[in-house]
């Protein structure tokens, strides 16, 4: 009986321990957006699947001095609603997105810096805004903008990582670097948002920050969602905040 157990245990921990990520990424949307020859220059697209995959809507409990509230991430304090997605970016350029270290004098993207002090790393300012649009595509919550920090998470197309973290910043050509839902301001504050039909953009180096050369794969992405009652109850997630990236 225990032993039967202990091998119930292992499965289920070998279930929990594959990232679902790594397994499914170079599939489908590696074939989307094949690595192309852009000059040796990167090309930057979300991946669109798992955009759509890991949406949800939640209630979660912000409190004062909480980094969702430093950064401006919520609306305010006590419980929100929040729509949560995982932004995954690819590039799929010939080329390496080199960002770098902050502390580099000669760093061309220098003015893009911004420290983040919840992180204690530095991230690019404004890389990514999310919105909620009506139908019409009039902005019902306006852009929520997250900084980033570069880095590879896992590969869709090509050959090995060069190794980009937090500390010296870029996403190898072919790799995606994955901001996932649970991060601290990877959403948009719905709030009060009425029951209806709206559609979630998300659009990346919105300030053009980086230079895409051709750029032939889209820097927007978006889907439909059917945003519920304000009255009706959905999951409530009051896990710690995860502000590692
Ligand atoms: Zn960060």
């Amino acid at each position: 009986m225990n032993k039967l157990k202990g091998l119930f245990v292992i499965i289920i921990t070998l279930l929990v321990v594959i990232p679902p990520a790594a397994i499914s990424q170079r599939t489908s949307v590696s074939r989307l957006f094949p690595v192309y020859n852009n000059g040796g220059k990167s090309d930057l697209v979300v991946d669109p699947q798992r955009f759509v995959a890991q949406m949800e809507i939640i209630d979660r409990l912000f409190n004062e001095g909480s980094c969702a509230i430093q950064e401006g991430a919520v609306g305010g304090t006590g419980y929100r609603r929040i729509l949560r997605f995982d932004t995954v970016v690819m590039n799929s350029g010939d080329g390496d997105l080199v960002v770098g270290d902050r502390s580099d004098p000669n760093n061309p993207y220098a003015d893009a810096f911004e420290f983040a002090p919840c992180h204690g790393h530095y991230h690019i300012r404004d890389f990514s805004v999310y919105e909620l649009l009506n139908t019409d595509r009039t902005v019902v919550v306006a852009g929520h903008k997250q900084g980033f920090c570069f880095e590879d998470s896992f590969k869709y197309d090509g050959g090995k990582a060069n190794g980009y973290n937090c500390a010296f910043q870029g996403i190898t050509s072919g790799w995606g670097d994955w901001y996932y839902k649970q991060l601290t301001g990877q959403w948009i504050d719905i709030t009060g948002v009425p029951e209806g039909d709206y559609i979630v953009r998300v659009r990346i180096n919105a300030a053009g920050t980086f230079d895409e050369g051709t750029n032939r794969y889209t820097n927007a992405v978006e889907t439909s969602i059917h945003v519920p009652d304000p009255r009706k109850k959905v999951t409530i997630d009051n896990s710690a905040e995860i502000i590692d990236k």
